[in-house]
């Protein structure tokens, strides 16, 4: 089986992950562009007995900011964590994963509550460095 290690910016928190992912789910809704700061949350939905944390699991701080919403970060870098979502599923922040994952976006959630930046314009540039 497959195992795919993930970790925060300053490297704190280190998890680990297995087995295979059927694509990401990328949420548009007002609550994840404010959180995630751009476009929305990429979560990628996996059962809980597929995740462990390896390093770092009390440097996590949890903000609910609605009954229905919660994130959870780092407590020294800000990265949004992977999180216990339910009794069965870990919501994991697709962006934090280190290794490659072989699938793209599954979903997009509230597809019409993207920002109006958000969308395919002629003449866009791919740079692989800040310019
Ligand atoms: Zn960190
Ligand atoms: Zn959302």
């Amino acid at each position: 089986m497959s195992r795919r290690k993930g970790s925060c910016l300053c490297g704190a928190l280190t998890y680990e992950v297995d087995g295979e992912f059927d694509g990401v789910w990328l949420c548009h809704c007002s609550n994840c562009r404010k959180t995630s700061g751009g476009t929305g949350n990429s979560i990628l939905i996996v059962k809980r007995e597929r995740f462990r944390w390896l390093t770092g699991q009390n440097h996590r701080v949890t903000y609910t900011l609605r009954p229905t919403y919660s994130i959870t970060r780092c407590k020294t870098c800000g990265t949004p964590l992977p999180a216990e979502e339910d009794e069965t599923n870990i919501y994991l922040t697709a962006g934090t994963l280190d290794d490659p994952i072989g699938v793209g976006i599954r979903t997009h959630i509230f597809h019409g509550s993207r920002p109006d930046w958000d969308h395919d314009m002629e003449g866009v540039r791919y740079l692989n460095e800040r310019s």
